[in-house]
């Protein structure tokens, strides 16, 4: 019997990744729901692939677009739906066995609690989904009683390394450090958003190319880890690893080291979380170590990378600066990408913001998301500059 999947995100990075995997493997899965924002030629075409039951796009225009190419492809029996409430529809939906969840940002997180609501098996990209509101996402997981496994490299290395799961000294998430690991900190202001969108070892959507770039990305997987592993902030340590090839490593009290290696390529952790808890194919080619880079280490350079900081700061502050983090930095990233913030401004945001927000941890999720909208505010206030100025003359 084949099981079937949903991908929440499929036209991004992930997505396309996820759907090359599963094409690898019809005899083991099938395409039932798939959902975009409003790429739509992107969609119809990975629609003609895999024939998937309901599509949905956040976007109404969008949706009203793909309705009509796909009516014109002869491909009218695929379903067609838009906005929120149909992403949690589609993650939720029977038929569906097993959710991808790979939408950016806070955005993701209604529809991925949705799959876990509905007691799907939950592939989990959507790290801002953890770090927004990782105690109730945890509490769902646990009392609906579902397999949730991680996508993101270096958590999915580390459960792989966990195999016990007893006797854990500590973990350590490798992180290349970027674009700019031994740029001048002086350049880092002018940097435009390609510079920080080249990333040197992974392709990936362009939000979470600027946070490898500024290093948030390895603080908001701190936080991720911290839920998915529960550990504290003291046992997960960050190391520079600019090869990428050990995805992170658990340290155990003998002092034993255990790494999981690979060629960087999401399909790894992909085809490894889809299969779990067999192996199969994922069509990433073997790794060459011999002919391969020497493998490197360092520590990371808190002055260069403050948001790591920032995130670290937070996880240990509790209450919900993780959630106040992650809407800031949503905020000061899409401000950057669109040329209205430098590049050095975005941890500036990110900590004004904090600074201005010290709320308590929210028991319900409507408290969460209030929280995230109160923040979003306030970066948006500190985007210009003008908060800081302003209480600085007051
Ligand atoms: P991406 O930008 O390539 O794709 C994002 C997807 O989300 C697209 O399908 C888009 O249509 C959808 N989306 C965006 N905004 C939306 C909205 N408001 N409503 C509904 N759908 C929306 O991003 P990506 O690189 O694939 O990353 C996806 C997630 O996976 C992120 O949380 C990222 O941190 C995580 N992740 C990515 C990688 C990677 O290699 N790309 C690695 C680890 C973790
Ligand atoms: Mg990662």
């Amino acid at each position: 019997m084949t099981r079937g999947i949903c991908i929440l995100g499929a036209t991004g990075s992930i997505g396309r990744s996820t759907l090359d995997v599963v094409a690898l493997h019809p005899d083991r899965f099938r395409i039932v729901a798939l959902t975009g924002n409003h790429r739509v030629a992107e969609m119809q075409e990975i629609c003609r692939l895999h024939h998937p039951q309901l599509v949905v796009m956040a976007a109404p225009e969008a949706a009203q677009r793909l309705r009509m190419a796909l009516r014109d492809e002869g491909l009218k029996d695929i379903q067609v739906e838009s906005g929120p409430e149909a992403l949690a529809e589609a993650a939720g939906m029977s038929g569906v066995d097993e959710v991808m969840a790979a939408i950016v940002g806070a955005a993701g997180l209604l529809p991925t609690l949705a799959a876990v609501e509905s007691g799907k098996r939950v592939y989990l990209a959507n790290k801002e989904c953890l770090v927004m509101a990782g105690k109730l996402f945890m509490e769902r997981v646990h009392q609906r009683q579902i397999t949730l496994l991680p996508i993101d490299s270096e958590h999915n290395a580390v459960f792989q390394c966990l195999a016990e799961g007893k006797g854990v000294r500590r973990i350590m998430l490798t992180a290349s450090g970027g674009p700019f690991r031994t740029w001048p900190v002086e350049r880092l202001a002018a940097v435009t958003p390609d510079q920080a969108c080249a990333h040197p070892n992974w392709v990936m959507g362009r939000k979470i190319s600027v946070d490898s770039a500024t290093m948030m990305n390895k603080g908001l997987e701190v936080i991720e880890a911290h839920w998915l592993f529960d550990l504290p902030a003291a046992q997960i340590d960050v190391l520079i690893h600019p090869q990428s090839i050990i995805h992170s490593m658990v340290e155990y009290v003998d002092g034993s080291v255990l790494a999981q290696l690979g060629n960087p390529d999401m399909r790894t952790p992909i085809a490894h979380a889809l299969a779990y808890p067999e192996r199969m194919e994922s069509g990433v080619s073997s790794l060459d170590l011999a002919r391969g880079p020497d493998l490197r280490f360092e520590e990371p350079d808190l002055q260069r990378f403050p948001c790591l900081a920032l995130a670290f700061n937070a996880l240990r502050a509790g209450g919900a600066a993780a959630t106040v983090l992650n809407a800031a930095n949503e905020v000061a990233v899409q401000a950057f990408l669109d040329g209205a913030l430098s590049f050095s401004r975005i941890a500036a945001v990110v900590e004004e913001t904090l600074t201005d927000l010290q709320p308590a941890a929210p028991d319900h999720l409507d408290g969460v998301l209030e929280i995230d909208r109160l923040a979003r505010a306030s970066a948006v206030r500190h985007l210009s500059g003008q908060e800081s100025s302003r209480r600085r003359s007051s």
